[in-house]
């Protein structure tokens, strides 16, 4: 009876809050998964035997799951290794495909670095790439978007969610203007795709890229979406082999990923509605609450933006400090350099016109369906101890609190 209540009432540590980073894999998933690692083991290219049509089998119901979830036809869905493959087969694919039309991208500087590396390497190959500016509230400029398109653009890579921030950009505008010019639309829907309603024909999406392991799938495993009809769209493969998936991606299939990326989609579809009550309420609760704190500021737009995301900077905190505070007990990302490879805080916030100090000192806040009211109130206080601690001991601080402003003196170095 003890020892019950002890479970009910402990929080297990650490509390998971990098849903954008990945998701754990919902049991309802690994559940339907297990069986094709043992016996339906088969290859679903083997034509000759029940293993292979079982396999098959198993692949093209997993496809009509992932083409329901956003509208799609089956056949307009390719199996990729995940939305890094994803990105570079759309963008890559297509400039091979339409050199002859031309040889102009126009994508934003805050997308991913997927999507950042593919464009560079295509200017490296002859392409010419445009990068557009976003605003404070991380959305591009649609008038910018419209100026930029000349007769050889071929291609515009505008991000339907951000990985960072979850600013979701104007998908439907975007596509509008598209059309009118005669140029492809692609989206990396990465973060979008089993958490907003994507809808690949309302949204007027001609090539996305996405991936299971943010939508509680196995890792390894994603798909591209390549529209079949108004336009037809084509990409050159950039992986040779047998001829798999309509000839744009060899290799043969990845069939328990397969699966449980299919499933993923369809828990997805069946519980979106729900997930997004909770799991916005529980984010709008965490958001209220660190708020309270003086000189704390959400980044990016807080009315085009994903349900489980938010990200917020606490001035006069030192990045490092903030994350040694609490990264024992909670998991989440920062805008510090600290926590990734490259030695620059976030881009994506600097693109938002965040200084270095603000951007360091930033938290992203990813829930998931597995995400608890009593994680949330943990995490509210934990963050809200850490950062008044810091403070305290900020001569930063102590100098903002005596009224003086600390960016006239930081103006006066430069
Ligand atoms: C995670 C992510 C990717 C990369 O996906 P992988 O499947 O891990 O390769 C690409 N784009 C965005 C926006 C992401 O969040």
């Amino acid at each position: 009876m003890y020892l019950c209540e002890i479970n009910l009432y402990m929080l297990q540590k650490p509390i998971y809050l990098d849903n954008n980073a990945t998701t754990p894999m919902d049991p309802r998933v690994l559940e339907t998964i297990i069986p094709y690692f043992t016996q339906q083991f088969g290859n679903a290219a083997s034509r000759n035997h029940p293993f292979g049509w079982e396999a098959e089998k198993a692949v093209e119901n997993a496809r009509e799951q992932v083409a329901n979830l956003i509208g799609a036809d089956p056949k307009e869905i390719i199996f990729t290794s995940g939305a890094t493959e994803g990105d570079n087969l759309c963008i890559k694919g297509v400039f091979e495909m339409y050199a002859q039309k031309g040889n102009h991208i126009i994508t934003c500087t805050t997308e991913h670095k997927a999507v950042l590396d593919t464009c560079r390497h295509i200017e490296k190959i002859g392409g010419a790439v445009t990068y557009l500016e976003v605003n404070k509230e991380g959305l591009i400029n649609l008038e910018e978007l419209k100026a930029a398109i000349t007769p050889k653009t071929i291609l515009i890579a505008i991000m339907y969610a951000n990985n960072e921030i979850g600013v979701i950009q104007p998908i439907k505008e975007i596509s509008t203007l598209a059309k009118e010019r005669g140029v492809l639309f692609f989206t990396d829907g990465t973060q979008a795709v089993g958490k907003v309603p994507v809808n690949v024909i309302n949204d007027g999406i001609d090539l996305m890229a996405f991936t299971a392991h943010k939508m509680y799938g196995p890792k390894g495993i994603g798909a591209i979406y390549v529209r079949r009809k108004n336009p037809r769209v084509k990409v050159t493969a950039q992986i040779d082999g047998g001829g798999h998936e309509r000839g744009m991606r060899s290799g043969t299939l990845n069939v328990p990923g397969i699966v449980g990326f299919g499933k993923a989609c369809e828990l997805c579809q069946q519980d979106m509605q729900a997930d997004t009550i909770r799991i916005s309420a529980m984010r709008d609760t965490l958001e209220k609450g660190l708020l309270k704190l003086e000189e704390s500021y959400v980044n990016g737009s807080t009315q085009h933006r994903l349900p489980h995301v938010c990200n917020i900077s606490f001035k006069y905190v030192e990045g490092e400090g903030l994350m040694m505070g609490f990264n024992k007990d909670i998991a989440l990302s920062s805008g510090s350099a600290c926590t990734s490879a490259s030695l620059e805080p976030s881009y994506v916030l600097k693109a938002l016109g965040l200084g270095d100090d603000l951007a360091h000192s930033s938290l992203r806040f990813g829930l998931g369906r597995f995400t608890t009211n009593e994680q949330i109130e943990f995490t509210i206080n934990a963050i809200t101890e850490t950062v008044t601690k810091l403070r305290e001991m900020s001569p930063l601080w102590e100098m903002f609190k005596e009224g003086i402003n600390i960016d006239d003196i930081e103006w006066a170095h430069h």
